[in-house]
């Protein structure tokens, strides 16, 4: 493994995030990884190869975790597209460590994995963040760009509603400044109609 640690591991406030790909199905307008290389205290989130789940078990064995208040699955690239190692890690923290888990994704890990996968999130995470985007399929086909085309925007919602029933607590998301306060109703609508939770994000 040639990747500099904070490539995998990395630190954002108060949380310490797990790096597993740079693979994602999207090609977002947004993307931060279109302007920058890192984010919080990394050095870079381009990997040389993807981390073995034995690889980041190693790093968080090194790691004095109590400082954390969370770990979160999150980087460059979609991390259900890992969904494997990341099941894997996620019991392994579990197992050792009393910190909530929380999985950053674009929703569309059903249509990556070719089946449902919310079932298998249970146990495991905690609270599953889900990039909404937007409250109109249009303008999501147009802005998020995923290689799956038509029927992407409804997988998504499908896939945060099984969460619901799976996983303590869904949160839908969307980017402050990016939505009218109309559309920001609707997103909010969205969510509470499937009993998850809507947040604004800071636009970085
Ligand atoms: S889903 Fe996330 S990683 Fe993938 S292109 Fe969009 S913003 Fe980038």
């Amino acid at each position: 493994m040639k990747n500099n640690d904070s490539s995998i591991l990395y630190e954002v406030h108060n949380g310490l995030y797990v790096n597993l790909t740079n693979r994602c199905p999207c090609a977002c307008v947004f993307c931060l990884r279109n302007t920058t290389d890192r984010v919080g205290r990394s050095d870079s989130l381009w990997l040389d190869a993807e981390p073995t789940a034995e690889d980041v078990e190693r790093l968080f064995a090194e790691r004095d975790i109590s400082k954390y208040e969370e770990i979160v699955f999150c980087g460059f690239g979609e991390p259900t597209e890992r969904l494997d190692a990341l099941l894997e890690i996620a019991a392994f923290l579990k197992a050792h460590y009393d910190k909530p888990i929380r999985l950053n994704t674009n929703g569309l890990g059903d249509l990556v994995n070719g089946r449902p996968i919310a079932p298998l999130l249970a146990g495991k995470v905690d609270v599953v963040s889900i990039s909404l985007n937007t409250p109109s399929e249009a303008r999501y086909m147009k802005e998020v760009r995923p290689c799956f085309g038509a029927g992407s925007y409804g997988a998504l919602l499908r896939f945060a509603e099984e969460c619901t029933k799976c996983v303590p607590k869904v949160v839908l998301t969307t980017v402050a400044t990016t939505l009218t306060k109309e559309e920001e109703e609707a997103c909010a609508l969205i969510a509470r109609s499937m009993g998850a939770m809507y947040r604004i994000r800071p636009f970085e």
